[in-house]
């Protein structure tokens, strides 16, 4: 069903046909979508009209029409709006209910399988209640924590799931959004709303306000029917961390993401990630990730050094095939008897060469390793989240971007240099050429695009002093005390 960012992109590729001509024939072969108007009444409110202007409020389209009129639009569960240009290729789309055709051979047309949505034609004042009882804009400043928290406390008993599925108290959040935020914010999808803590009310507004925000940028899910108006999908299923994804591991922490049904609705959830009880003490994950020569392992000690607990990444890769039997006995037989060393293990330096020169060798090493660096980066969570002491996780993952962990932390902390620090860094440190300096560069995600993907910018392009001490405000404005 498309939700809020399925509608504003509808809405955001509607936008480029407006004003349209006048309308000049209107086609309606399921009349039960434009009740309570007939097919001659619906013809002759649009006759001659324009659309002028589109806006989105909720999950609902409304079209202002010139000299007079509106039309509110719902897709509910499977409803398809689109614009058809005159010259366009003939496409004829199954089960099109009502066709409106412009004077220069245009039309926008509404298609809809199950017939549950509404295309309705007010004159002047829009009578429908769920529209006219729609709560606060999510993106809008006045949906705040202090407002979803007092709402909050009004439901005794409701389902945290159920109650951010109302309208009335949410516009636009429906099934996908709910539970992807439900999971960024550690919250089980029964607790009963009413213990919402401040703290949760503010972590569940900034994860709503996140997820909606970047579900538009990619353009809202699709499914199997959800299309814009010009008949494209969207992307952002392929970023769902929880929805649909039962049976599968959690990508925080490895156990199964189980379903079950929450006011009749269906609800992806962890365990272990989002329990009943809030585990005790301020626990967050933050993944800390940089670019090449940007200066990650100064801030890794700094954290270190004022009682962060670290996962080295790296270490973990160097430890698998430096100590683990069981994984160099694996990679010995991937790769071959030739690959076992003198001592009997695995003889890494051979293996080193061989990765180094041959791609496919390369990728297949990574394809066997990176999963297991997960599962053990995964296990480190799981004890983080168990055990009693008060101090942030942070797991320091180089390709955090370009291995698309970015699920296994609650924030992105990116330490930042531009592209000519990094460079002259690399010139002096590592003894390079411009060339390969470039080079190296180049094999990573750009800076620049690491800073848009990031919660927080640590600036590595000061001294070291000012790096430390954006480092503690950041450590303490998260509830942290600088331990030395
Ligand atoms: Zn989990």
């Amino acid at each position: 069903m498309p939700e809020l960012p399925e509608v504003e992109t509808l809405l955001r590729t509607l936008l480029p046909f407006l004003p349209s001509q006048p309308i000049i024939s209107t086609e309606v072969l399921h009349e039960k979508i434009i009740r309570p108007l007939t097919s001659a009444e619906f013809d002759q409110a649009l006759l001659n009209k324009r659309i002028v202007e589109a806006e989105r409020r909720g999950k609902y389209l409304l079209l202002n029409l010139e000299p007079e009129g509106k039309l509110l639009i719902h897709l509910r569960m499977t409803g398809q709006l689109f614009y058809k240009k005159a010259n366009g290729q003939a496409l004829e789309v199954p089960h099109t209910h009502i066709k409106l055709g412009f004077a220069n051979g245009d039309s926008l047309e509404y298609a809809d399988v199950r017939r549950f949505g509404l295309v309705t034609y007010y004159h002047d004042k829009i009578e429908d209640k769920g529209y006219l009882n729609l709560g606060p804009e999510p993106l809008s400043d006045d949906f705040t924590a202090e407002y979803l928290w007092t709402q909050a406390k009004r439901r005794k008993t409701c389902p945290i799931k159920s109650f951010l599925l109302d309208q009335k108290v949410i516009a636009g959040l429906g099934n996908i959004y709910a539970d992807e935020v439900l999971f960024r914010s550690k919250i089980n999808p029964k607790m009963a709303a009413s213990k919402l803590t401040k703290n949760q009310a503010e972590t569940l507004v900034a994860a709503i306000k996140k997820v909606l925000a970047e579900a538009i940028v990619l353009r809202g899910s699709s499914m199997s029917d959800y299309l814009d108006a010009n008949r494209q999908r969207g992307s952002y299923q392929d970023k769902w961390r929880i929805y649909q994804r039962d049976g599968d591991m959690c990508l925080r922490c490895g156990n199964e993401i189980l379903k079950t049904k929450i006011g009749g609705r269906s609800s992806h959830y962890c365990p272990f990630c989002q329990p009943m009880r809030k585990r005790p003490g301020n626990k967050l994950i933050i993944g800390l990730t940089g670019g090449i020569a940007t200066g990650k392992s100064t801030v890794v000690e700094m954290l270190r050094e004022i009682g962060a607990e670290i996962v080295d990444a790296d270490e973990i890769s160097r430890n698998l095939t430096n100590k683990e039997e069981a994984v160099q006995e694996h990679i010995i037989t991937m790769f071959g008897e030739e690959y076992r060393g003198l001592a009997g293990g695995l003889d890494r330096r051979k293996l080193g060469d061989l990765i180094f020169q041959n791609k496919a060798a390369r990728e297949k090493l990574n394809n066997f390793l990176h999963p297991q660096i997960v599962m053990r980066m995964q296990d480190r969570i799981r004890e983080y989240m168990e055990n009693k002491t008060d101090h942030p996780l942070i797991l320091d993952i180089p390709l955090l971007f370009e291995a698309e962990l970015e699920a296994m932390a609650d924030l992105i902390w990116l330490v930042y240099a531009d592209e000519d620090i990094q460079i002259s860094r690399l010139l002096s440190r590592d003894n390079l050429s411009l060339k390969q300096a470039e080079m190296r560069l180049n094999a990573q995600i750009p800076i620049e695009d690491k800073k848009e993907l990031s919660d927080f910018i640590i600036d590595n392009t000061g001294t070291l002093e000012e790096t430390e001490e954006q480092v503690w405000e950041l450590y303490q404005r998260h509830g942290y005390k600088i331990m030395i």
